[in-house]
């Protein structure tokens, strides 16, 4: 089949989570399943500055707010990319550095919901044809709030290729006000609670969930959990009223980028397959705690290296239960001979906090504020425990590579933690399932006595090797979910 893909970000130009990485990953696993996929993304500056090839394929002229967009049709190439790359060139609206969302003083850019309407016009505009190619998609695959009006444009399109949604979260329902709605020329008749009005405004995210054929998230736990009002950011109604056009398809994860096995941020590779005698793959993993801990200099004569090194990687914000973490740091170190790394940035207020904490405990605790591909790798790599006790999460990727990498992920029991990780009970120890820790209360004392159980089974090695050994055995990658994703398309 023909998909067209549209997002907002992907990875290798431009990522600020998640999304990026699926985005990346999944029309790859498409393709060699013999779609053909093509990526359709805003022309950003960063995205312009690292793609070969740029050919101008047509322009339309669109509208804004108040104002109508000359939108040039680019094709442009990236090696190890979908063969067909296009982007959407709007200068004024996309020609900027940084973050896609927000400006560098952490502010949504203040024309977002013109920025995304006219990207989604143009992007419903290819769907109908494309200058210079005779190629039309069967499937349009839209991603979050940003590419909601997809969706909602082609429903005026006769004949119209189908449209499939995705949510990677729910938190980002790309809400806006009533102005913007006039003055983007949206049609009237979709002002109702029935179509793209919520509560005051109108929400993109709800366009491409009422507009679009099918509606997916990305873990089968979090398409239920989101139908309940304890997760459902006030769309439970909406997506409870979907019925069976609602459903999750696991995210799988880049078995290539996230390979111990070749991943060269590492000081020692390693794997459980290719191991010619029985547990070489724990020397090497221990070669790379030990070179992460001096890189970020925890090797002092009060920490011995056998003490359990604990990683978190992730944005800093309530989402990803931050403040779990710094709640009972005190009370693990008390009681614990554990250390911890932390990368990640977002919030300031957890910046703040996480920093104090770190400069409380110069021996036990690194903090890392900003972005580190590299140091995201080292830490999988080389910690023992991999922290994710998030209070949703809509898939995950970080515990899925912490697996892979033979970290054992201590998670909330929600979404894709859910999912993806089988708690080290006394049964699942025995029959060899167990490949992580899951607690059942969003709070400091449940996460604590998860880690405390993972240090009791640390302290025997036989039992932790076979837990990081299922989990390396996972099967993580991609391909079983871009099956259902085909499956979905054929419906
Ligand atoms: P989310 O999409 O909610 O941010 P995920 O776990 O699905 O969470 O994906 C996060 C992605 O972003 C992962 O690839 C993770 O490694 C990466 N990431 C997040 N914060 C950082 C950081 N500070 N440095 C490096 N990588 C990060």
């Amino acid at each position: 089949m023909n998909i067209l893909f549209a997002a907002s970000e992907a990875f290798p130009f431009i990522k600020t989570g998640g999304l990026g990485d699926v985005v990346h990953s999944l029309p790859i696993a498409l393709n060699q399943l013999g779609d053909d996929v093509r990526l359709v993304l805003p022309a950003y500056r960063d995205v312009l500055a690292s793609v070969d090839g740029l050919k101008e394929l047509g322009f339309w002229d669109l509208p804004g707010a108040d104002v109508t967009h000359r939108v040039r049709i680019l094709q442009a190439h990236h090696e190890g990319l979908t063969d067909y790359l296009y982007l959407i060139d709007v200068p004024s609206l996309f020609d900027r550095a940084g973050n896609p969302y927000v400006h560098s003083d952490g502010f949504n850019w203040p024309d977002n919901a013109e920025r995304f309407t006219v990207f989604s016009r143009a992007v419903a505009q290819m769907a109908k044809g494309i200058p210079g190619t005779d190629w039309h998609p069967d499937v349009v695959h839209c991603h979050d709030w940003q590419t909601g009006l997809v969706p909602a444009f082609l429903s005026m399109a006769h004949p119209r290729p189908k449209t499939v949604f995705t949510i990677h979260n729910l938190a980002y329902d790309g809400h806006f006000s009533r102005d913007d709605f006039t003055r983007l020329a949206l049609p009237p008749e979709w002002w109702s609670p029935d179509y793209v009005e919520f509560y005051g405004g109108f929400s993109m995210l709800k366009a491409g969930m009422v507009f679009a054929d099918q509606v997916t998230t990305v873990s089968p736990t979090y398409a239920r959990e989101i139908c309940t009002p304890e997760y459902g950011y006030r769309f439970e109604g909406v997506l409870q009223h979907l019925g069976d056009k609602l459903s999750g398809i696991l995210n799988g994860i880049d078995l290539e980028i996230w390979n111990p096995e070749t991943d060269d941020h590492l000081v020692q590779n390693y794997s459980v397959e290719n191991s010619k005698q029985r547990q070489p793959w724990v020397k090497a993993k221990l070669a790379n705690k030990n070179e992460l801990l001096t890189q970020i200099r925890l090797t002092r004569a009060d920490v011995p290296v056998k003490a359990p090194l604990l990683g978190f990687i992730g944005r800093l914000v309530e989402q990803k239960g931050v403040d779990l973490i710094t709640d009972m740091l005190a009370e693990l170190f008390r009681t614990t001979d554990a250390v911890m790394i932390i990368l990640g940035s977002g919030d300031s207020l957890y910046e703040a906090e996480l920093t104090k904490l770190a400069d409380k405990y110069p021996a036990r605790l690194h903090v890392h504020i900003g972005y580190s591909e590299y140091l995201a790798h080292r830490i999988e790599a080389g910690c023992d425990l991999f922290l994710m006790p998030s209070r949703f999460e809509p898939c995950g990727l970080n515990q899925m590579y912490s697996l892979r990498y033979g970290t054992p992920p201590v998670v909330n029991f929600t979404g894709g933690l859910a999912d993806t990780v089988t708690d080290a009970t006394a049964m699942a120890l025995k029959d060899k399932t167990a490949n992580g820790f899951v607690f059942n209360d969003v709070h400091a004392d449940a996460l604590l006595s998860a880690i405390k159980r993972a240090l009791t089974i640390y302290k025997k090695p036989k039992q932790w090797q076979q837990l990081c050994e299922t989990a390396m055995q996972q099967k993580l990658g991609w391909e079983a979910s871009a099956n259902k994703y085909q499956a979905l398309y054929q419906k």
